[in-house]
């Protein structure tokens, strides 16, 4: 199924796609489809079920949080991040369901976190039901939150037909990295023309189209900005301090005093990787690209794009990085089809394998390399993120996910700058590294998948 730039490279706020923006849209619909089922004044109690991993980890992904939000009819575009939402909610024990109909609604008692099942669908999952005064259920209905802030209703996860139109109208759907190759061989343009076109059919508007690429390059500066002005604690008790502040000021004092470091560059991927990473933990506005977790490497793959990469005769850089985030996304739709972006499915190589895997195939297309250079970049971005766990600690987007975001944006950038210097041909493909990649995740044991059950989660003190 062909996935839009905008779905990938949505608009999410922080801390986890799958545990944060899903929910907090799963909750949203839910009660949207209970408006259409019966009138909402007969509804005088809402209770969700978080499943599996979200309800192992879903207090420290902000899942409780972002279903209530949800539940508020709030979304990430529409949110204020300075309102305390919350707060109100757990003064006053009432909630005013999609701003529209007030009911009694205690957090602890509402949201149920059920921790030792998993539903059969799906690691992350979720039921709500609603209730009359007498007790009698209005309505229930189960999501599931599948990565990088997709949500299925039950309905559409047993009924693909529900969710398959967007095929039907694209001229251009690809099922594999090599038929990919193949279709912008045959017609003589690069992938990123590929995927316009294919938007194009969708929403026939070219100004609409660069309007939105530009807001979502707005937001991913947006958050590398607010990442380097905020300091202070992260919250979920770990105690971590953000870092971001603390090297931007360092990387200053260094010009200042005219510090000649070869490797400076090194210094200012990991400040805007940590920036994005540290405001996604602490809850600000990111973009999901492929996932809330992984926000921070392709911002910064294209901040060192913008700053080191340009080449002298450039013409455009606006397209470029148009093109940058077009072909990133036809990379994503490999992985989306044929493997999986979720962390609780696949482990972190779903996470920031992709989102580095992304970049480096994203960086070479606004390069100018070739679609074959492309795909190689994007090959090799992921076959050594093979195996990469994800066993966050506290279950907090925190450790060690925010400094795996700069390692996926050095990452990236090496893999463009060895694909570049290739003619494209190369022993592994990207369909073999996807397929690989999705063995290994699925041959990983559950304490390595978003459980915080094993590694780094279970051998680290919490003090
Ligand atoms: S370890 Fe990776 S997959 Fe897991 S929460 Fe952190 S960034 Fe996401």
């Amino acid at each position: 199924m062909y996935i839009s730039v905008f779905d990938i490279f949505s608009v999410g706020v922080g801390p986890s796609s799958s545990h944060t923006v899903g929910p907090m849209m799963a909750a949203r619909r839910y009660l949207l489809k209970l408006k259409e089922k019966c009138s909402f004044d007969k509804v005088a109690k809402v209770d969700v079920f978080l499943y599996g991993s979200l309800g192992l980890t879903g207090e420290g992904h902000g899942t409780i949080r972002a279903v209530v939000l949800g539940l508020m009819g709030v979304t990430a575009e529409n949110m204020d991040i300075n309102e305390p939402y919350i707060m109100a909610v757990e003064r006053d024990k009432k909630i005013s369901l999609l701003s529209e109909h007030v009911i009694d609604f205690n957090i602890e008692e509402n949201v149920i976190l059920v921790k030792e099942t998993f539903l059969k669908e799906h690691a992350n999952g979720m039921i709500l039901k609603s209730y009359n005064e007498k007790g009698e259920v209005l309505f229930e209905d189960s999501y599931f939150s599948i990565g990088g802030g997709f949500v299925l209703s039950k309905e559409e996860f047993y009924n693909s037909k529900i969710i398959d139109n967007i095929d039907k109208k694209i001229p251009y759907s690809f099922k594999s990295a090599e038929e990919l190759l193949e279709i912008v061989d045959e017609n003589n343009m690069s992938i990123a023309e590929l995927v316009l076109q294919n938007e194009l059919a969708i929403s026939n508007d070219i100004d609409e189209i660069y309007d939105r690429l530009d807001y979502v390059k707005s937001i991913l500066d947006e958050s590398i900005d607010e990442g380097i002005k905020k300091e202070g604690i992260l919250p979920g008790g770990l105690d971590i301090e953000r870092r971001a502040p603390v090297i931007y000021k360092e990387i200053k004092r260094r010009f200042e005093d005219n510090y000649n470091d070869p490797l400076l560059i090194v210094d200012w991927v990991n400040l805007w990787s940590f920036a994005v990473a540290e405001e996604n933990a602490a809850g600000g506005r990111v973009v999901t690209a492929p996932t809330n977790g992984s926000a921070g490497v392709i911002p910064s793959v294209i901040r060192y794009f913008e700053k080191y990469a340009v080449k002298s005769n450039m013409m455009d850089i606006e397209k470029a990085i148009r093109d940058f985030i077009l072909t990133a996304s036809a990379i994503a739709n490999l992985y989306k089809n044929n493997a999986s972006i979720a962390g609780a499915e696949v482990g972190c190589q779903g996470e920031i394998g992709v989102a580095c895997s992304m970049a480096a195939g994203g960086l070479v297309a606004a390069m100018g390399g070739s679609p074959f250079q492309i795909e190689n970049a994007a090959e090799i971005a992921m076959e050594h993120n093979l195996g990469l766990t994800c066993d966050p600690i506290k279950g907090l987007v925190q450790i060690p996910c925010i400094e795996r975001n700069a390692f996926g944006s050095l990452k990236a950038i090496n893999a463009a700058r060895i694909a570049l210097k290739s003619d494209g041909k190369h022993f592994v493909s990207l369909d073999k590294v996807i397929k690989t990649m999705y063995q290994t995740g699925k041959d990983m044991k559950s304490t390595y998948k978003e459980t915080s059950l094993g590694g780094l989660a279970v051998n680290v003190v919490d003090c």
